[in-house]
């Protein structure tokens, strides 16, 4: 197993897709090999980014300022008038119901 070969290998690996043979080998060779383990935890860390996704982080300043942004953008809208079929959902035909029954 070399670096050329890894590389292929190490977004499956990153996303466990691997199969328990090769998984293994790229575990191995990771770990003598330095610049295919910072690979293999970039891709790790974009896997468990895509799987976890957390917002990012704001400082509660940036927050706050963001938030009144915010607020303002909406206060500034004018009142539009309430849609009558707004009003209308739920005792219209079901098309927010299941679909009919065959
Ligand atoms: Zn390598």
């Amino acid at each position: 197993m070399n670096c050329k070969q890894l590389d292929e290998l190490l977004p499956l690996y990153a996303g466990r897709d691997l199969d328990e043979k090769r998984a293994r080998l790229v575990s191995e060779h990771v770990q003598i090999c330095s610049t295919c383990a910072r690979v293999a935890g970039e891709y790790r860390e974009a896997v468990e980014l895509a799987q976890h996704f957390t917002p990012p982080v704001f400082s509660d300043n940036v927050y706050a300022s963001v938030r009144r942004q915010v607020m303002q953008q909406i206060e500034d809208k004018p009142t539009a008038p309430l849609v009558p079929q707004m009003l209308l959902v739920g005792s219209g035909p079901g098309w927010l119901g299941p679909p009919p029954a065959r």
